[in-house]
């Protein structure tokens, strides 16, 4: 592996930076490293997820992907990703644990969407900024009637609509008590929901 001192020198060039670039210890296949889960060992050999990327210390990567955290348990990737001897890592644990997470994000980038102003919640509001709305999260405790509807407003390419959280959930996350729908109305943002979304379905499939 290059050392940093030779990353420094590697010219820039055009075209797709392979800097910041990291190897899946499942896969390993390489990818951009805000695009993996981080994984960091905490001082008593657990394996945990790091989940805003930003923790101390030697990390470990994996894929969004139920398959890579499945494989790197197998492999035992894990003390050799982290040059020391780690506690044993449960799959299934550690597939909850990155599940709750992005599920951790998804709710955060939602509130922030309220303070910053591009999602929208309660009916009435959604069916009036409808043509606007890029995505719309649906509580999965949503009646059949509310859901129905809702899905009458979304379409799979401009505005997927997505069952999220229940009621209460997607309440917190807008200042109410409850809310059956929250719709994002910034389509960058509902990108970047999407993306986690995704991330979501492929960590925790149905089994
Ligand atoms: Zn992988």
């Amino acid at each position: 592996m290059a050392s940093s001192k030779d990353a420094r020198r590697r010219p820039r060039v055009a075209g797709p930076s392979t800097r910041g670039m990291r190897s899946c210890i499942g896969c390993r296949k390489r990818a951009p490293r805000d695009s993996l889960i981080r994984l960091v060992c905490d001082p008593e050999g657990a394996v945990v997820v790091d989940r805003h990327l930003k923790a101390p210390g030697r990390g470990a990567h994996l894929c969004y992907d139920v398959g890579c955290i499945h494989l790197a348990a197998q492999r035992r990737a894990f003390g050799r990703a982290f040059k020391r001897s780690v506690a044993p890592v449960d799959p299934e644990r550690l597939v909850a644990e990155v599940g709750a997470a992005i599920e951790a994000r998804i709710r955060d980038r939602l509130a922030i969407g309220r303070r910053a102003g591009w999602t929208r919640s309660g009916m009435d509001v959604l069916a009036r900024v409808r043509p606007k709305l890029a995505l719309v999260v649906l509580a999965e405790d949503a009646s059949e009637s509310t859901a129905q509807r809702v899905a009458s407003w979304g379409d799979p390419e401009d505005c997927p609509v997505i069952v999220f959280g229940d009621r209460a959930l997607l309440g917190a996350t807008q200042g109410q008590v409850e809310r059956v729908a929250v719709g994002v109305v910034d389509v960058d943002q509902a990108v970047r929901l999407r993306i986690e979304f995704e991330r979501r379905d492929r960590v925790l499939v149905a089994a």
